[in-house]
């Protein structure tokens, strides 16, 4: 029913929320930056999962000046285990541009902040609504859902002239309480209107006015054209361990987790047996070697399947790029990425 304009649910919407919104820490004072810095966490990442790296983010860079100024190694270890690292890099540039540029205060309008690096139209109209009561819808996965649910809109959800209608049809219906009406729809689709399973329309305010709930075809939207496979890349990964001490090595500053840290690696999968001939052909001096489980790690486009080997050397190999970290610093200096963090874990919790 793509004609169909959107019927005003505010109302019972915001009502809902009152009573229903979820305690949340970017919610009790949303300052601009509390607001930008939340949403830029919450872009790919559960809520339970943002909140401590929130807290944790604010305390350490409580102003926008704080972040501009803050060393890059400070901030990928803020961020680490969040992924995408682009945006905490992002966030950073745009800092930088805000404090030489607009005098350290956040513009106010969708139509200026867009044009910071790593804020596109949701987390625009996420700011100017919720931060500064601008009248300007925010747009996300969840409020997609939720519209597409109650137009039984079949239309797919990722193409982005029908994003545009659905945005539009939305704008009709903005009330003057906008931040809340905004983090209201959000939430519907967050903790009601939920993906991947049956929504739950019995506790839902705005059921009244849903059309797939009349017809219990719920589970029909949002439609989504499939994504093209991801590209499978086999490696292989090695802890070194030296005195107890785990060889790091930096990433090259540019493509896949630019300038984080990991632990050197092969471009292929080797099987046990093929382990011990690869490092000897390389002149390292092996003491042993210990094989670890397997790992596989999603990226946006991207799977590594990664083989995994602690090896023991009885000396340190000459020439190389490795960092020999304890495990303290691993824990505290080095910014290492998700797609390691099973082998850290084992390393963290074993005395090799
Ligand atoms: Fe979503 Fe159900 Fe509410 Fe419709 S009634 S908006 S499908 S939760």
């Amino acid at each position: 029913m793509i004609n169909q304009s959107l019927p005003d649910i505010s109302v019972p919407l915001l009502q809902w929320y009152r009573q229903n919104a979820r305690v949340l820490p970017w919610r009790s004072d949303p300052t601009p930056y509390k607001v930008w810095v939340s949403e830029v966490m919450l872009q790919q990442t559960r809520v339970e999962a943002v909140k401590p790296y929130f807290e944790r983010f604010m305390q350490a860079l409580p102003t926008i000046s704080s972040l501009a100024d803050a060393e890059e190694q400070t901030l990928l270890k803020l961020w680490e285990g969040l992924g995408y690292y682009s945006r905490v890099r992002n966030l950073q540039k745009a800092a930088k541009i805000v404090m030489s540029n607009c005098h350290g205060e956040m513009p106010r309008t969708p139509s200026e902040l867009i044009k910071l690096p790593g804020i596109g139209p949701y987390t625009a109209g996420a700011i100017a609504s919720i931060a500064y009561q601008y009248k300007a819808p925010a747009v996300d996965g969840n409020v997609l859902r939720v519209v597409t649910r109650l137009l039984s809109d079949s239309r797919d959800i990722l193409s982005p002239s029908v994003k545009k209608d659905l945005t539009q049809k939305i704008e009709k219906i903005l009330p003057d309480e906008i931040g809340a009406f905004n983090q209201a729809l959000m939430e519907l689709g967050a903790v009601i209107c939920l993906p991947n399973g049956a929504p739950k329309c019995e506790n839902c305010p705005v059921r009244t006015f849903c059309t797939s709930f009349s017809s219990q075809t719920q589970l029909q939207y949002p439609v989504k054209t499939p994504k093209k496979e991801r590209k499978i890349e086999q490696k292989t990964v090695f802890l070194f361990l030296f005195q107890h001490k785990v060889a790091v090595c930096k990433r090259p500053p540019d493509g896949l987790l630019a300038n984080l840290w990991g632990y050197p690696m092969a471009d292929d999968y080797l099987a046990e047996e093929e382990v011990l001939p690869y490092l000897l052909q390389k002149n390292y001096c092996v003491s042993s070697v210990l094989t670890l489980q397997p790992s596989k790690h999603i990226f946006t486009h991207l799977e590594w399947h990664m083989a995994c080997y602690a090896v023991i050397l009885s000396k340190p190999p000459q020439n190389n790029t490795f960092f020999w970290s304890t495990r303290q610093e691993l824990r505290d200096v080095y910014p290492i990425p998700s797609a390691y963090k099973k082998i850290t874990k084992y390393l963290l919790e074993t005395d090799l």
